[in-house]
């Protein structure tokens, strides 16, 4: 719950220190679904092994990305760039669908933030224990519980920093030397980093992340329309606000159906009250639509006072009466309003308007066009990955041509260029290749066709000999062709055009 800052004269407003209230329901629970999958699979993913090797390991020395059986060189970054489009394409669109379900359920922060708040909870009571024992004085309990808290955090965050290092780094080895004290000083630097970083997101700065720092909140609202689904109070029904007895009539006493018990403030993680309408600071996270529903069911209300849903679906709730008489709309509960008149005008406009995009034709009609948009720019970037990863080549070839000289005679009577070529097996096995050349007829490796085997992800530097009659080649410079295929397999071939030199 928040509470009010102190007003110190300042211009700089100090954030209140916000105490979420737990509750629970279906959206608390889908919360930690969404935990528990997102930390099995980050904690869970570099103890995977595949052909004897760690399955995911991103070795930065060694300038290669181990994906289970795929392994990414530099020259593949262009797949990389694509996935991180399709990953951006992909939460334009969940966004345009349902709002911010990515901060709600699966940002780093909000997930850090949830466990650490279990974590206090766990260790310092509920909401109310918590905030009495801030406002009191620093003695033994409160150093008990502090250093409880506290202690469980800075291991959890280790444990995160040291996962995250395992990425990099093979983690048998790194736990090897995690545990026995001989990490090397670049390790350590990054473990203590990112634990540090979780430490303070999720343990100290926890909302002001979301509200301050990260820029995704600054921008979603741009790819949001009437469709969007967003956690919404429906002021129409709710206002005015009051409290009640549960038997009282609320019609009868011109009140709406909030009673005003202030539990959406309370659990909201942001400390924001949704009453007053769709906020930046809103993760759409769901509680307060938990937290509401128990006091509906409470009462024996409806439920969905506070709902995901989108100014359509507001607008059709209502929209046959403003429709009607888009004027002066005859909505239920639309009294002179006390207390939240801000938030029922801004819902009964957003209706109101929503009636007229109807109406106009233009309403969905927007929301279908953006979708449709970002659906085909996510079809068109995940199939050009698909085709470029099937007609990826597991070889590269480089030729430098031998700078000390260019050309010479041999005691044949041909001319002879030699040539280094770099041949680079992206393959996880031993391979072995055939060397040969292609351009004017006379041109030939010296001594045939020769054979070479590169080691599994390694790379051989071979010296070749071009032969060329000088009775039969058409210019004094001409382009040739080197090629190295593989013996196993005729899809695997890299070819490189260089030049030869008759003087
Ligand atoms: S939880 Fe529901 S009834 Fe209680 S204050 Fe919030 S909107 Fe009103
Ligand atoms: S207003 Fe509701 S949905 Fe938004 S952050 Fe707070 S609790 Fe979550």
């Amino acid at each position: 719950m928040a509470t009010e800052p102190q007003d110190s004269g300042s211009l700089y407003e100090a954030a209140a220190k916000v105490y979420p209230r737990h509750v629970s329901g279906p959206f608390a629970r889908l919360r930690w679904v969404m935990v528990w999958v997102t930390q099995l699979v980050f904690y869970g993913t570099p103890w995977l092994t595949w052909n004897g090797r760690q399955a995911v390991l991103f070795d930065i020395e060694a300038r290669r990305f181990h994906l289970f059986g795929l392994v990414l060189w530099p020259q593949d970054f262009i797949l990389l760039t694509g996935l991180l489009v399709c990953c951006a394409l992909a939460l334009f669109m969940f966004t345009a669908v349902a709002g911010r379900l990515w901060c709600g359920y699966a940002c780093p922060q909000t997930v850090y933030t949830s466990i650490f708040l279990w974590i206090e909870r766990k260790t310092e009571g509920e909401w109310t224990a918590r905030r009495k024992r801030d406002a009191g004085s620093r003695n033994i309990d409160w150093w008990r519980h502090k250093l409880a808290k506290h202690g469980a955090w800075i291991a959890f965050s280790i444990w995160t920093g040291f996962t995250f290092v395992g990425f990099f780094t093979p983690i048998r080895t790194l736990a090897h030397s995690f545990t026995s004290f001989t990490m090397g000083p670049w390790e350590t630097f990054w473990v203590a980093f990112y634990g540090f970083a979780t430490y303070g997101n999720a343990g100290w700065m926890r909302e002001q992340v979301c509200k301050y720092m990260c820029p995704y909140a600054r921008f979603q609202g741009v790819m949001m329309d009437a469709g969007t689904l967003t956690v919404t109070y429906d002021a129409v029904r709710g206002e005015p606000r009051g409290g009640r007895s549960r038997k009282a009539d609320p019609r009868a006493a011109g009140l709406g159906d909030c009673v005003d018990c202030n539990q959406c403030v309370q659990v909201c993680p942001t400390g924001i009250d949704i009453r007053r309408g769709l906020q930046i600071d809103c993760i759409n996270c769901g509680l307060c639509v938990d937290a509401c529903n128990g006091i509906m069911e409470h009462l024996g209300y409806p439920r969905s006072l506070i709902s995901y849903t989108s100014e359509d679906a507001l607008r059709r709730r209502y929209s046959a009466q403003v429709t009607a008489n888009p004027e002066r709309a005859p909505l239920p509960y639309m009294p002179d309003s006390k207390g939240s008149e801000a938030a029922r005008v801004i819902t009964t406009a957003m209706i109101n308007d929503a009636a007229r995009a109807d109406l106009a034709g233009t309403g969905p009609r927007v929301h279908l066009r953006r979708l449709a948009l970002y659906g085909s720019l996510l079809t068109v970037v995940t199939g050009a990955i698909v085709v470029a990863l099937v007609v990826r080549v597991p070889v590269r070839l480089d030729v430098m041509r031998d700078r000390s000289v260019l050309a010479r005679d041999t005691d044949s009577g041909m001319i002879e260029n030699v040539y280094r070529l770099q041949i680079v097996n992206m393959s996880e096995h031993p391979r072995s290749f055939r060397l040969s050349v292609t351009g004017p007829e006379s041109v030939a490796i010296h001594g045939g066709t020769e054979l070479t085997t590169v080691p599994a992800l390694g790379s051989a530097l071979v010296a070749i000999d071009v032969d060329a009659d000088p009775g039969r080649i058409p210019h004094p410079r001409f382009p040739i062709t080197l090629q190295v295929q593989a013996t196993d397999s005729s899809k695997v071939v890299a070819r490189s055009e260089t030049q030869f030199f008759s003087r």
